[in-house]
């Protein structure tokens, strides 16, 4: 006997639909923008849309499935590996590094907690400067490099 289908057409193609932005936003360590990932998944799913793209991220980050990060900038960037890790920020080229040569501190969070008695569940911590790529060209082309706004 062959049992009734529950889940309606709907729940199946959202679910098709996240399964592949999680393909695309785990493969890939750049840690894309919401547009550069909507251009991606076009290639596999031609009808879907950005706002459906913007969507499923926000359940997929709401799921820890996937982090948002979002360092003062008006757009989000997103990250398919959800555990905890810092980043480096490269004011130049404007990559984002994952920094796992540093583990995240977890006696930060515990200090914070003690210093304030309040329910510290964790950090946000951001490197920034120059890659080596870019450090490599600092100064050749005589530019400034400008100071990051960090404003929230
Ligand atoms: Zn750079
Ligand atoms: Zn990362």
């Amino acid at each position: 006997m062959v049992e009734q289908e529950k889940k309606p057409r709907g729940f199946i193609r959202s679910t098709r639909q996240r399964r592949v932005i999680l393909e695309v936003l785990r493969g890939t360590n750049s840690h894309p923008t919401a547009d550069w990932i909507y251009q991606k998944v076009r290639d596999r799913l031609p009808n879907i849309s950005l706002g459906t793209i913007y969507r499923n991220l926000k359940t997929l980050a709401e799921n820890g499935e996937v982090q948002e990060l979002n360092f003062g900038s008006t757009f989000s960037r997103f990250d398919g590996n959800p555990e905890p890790h810092y980043h480096f920020y490269c004011q130049r080229c404007g990559r984002l590094f994952d920094l796992f040569e540093i583990p995240v501190d977890h006696d930060l969070t515990a200090r914070a907690g003690n210093a304030t008695g309040w329910k510290v569940l964790g950090h946000r911590l951001e490197f920034y400067g120059l890659c080596g790529e870019c450090a490599k060209t600092e100064g050749q082309d005589g530019t400034e490099t400008g100071s990051l706004q960090n404003d929230k």
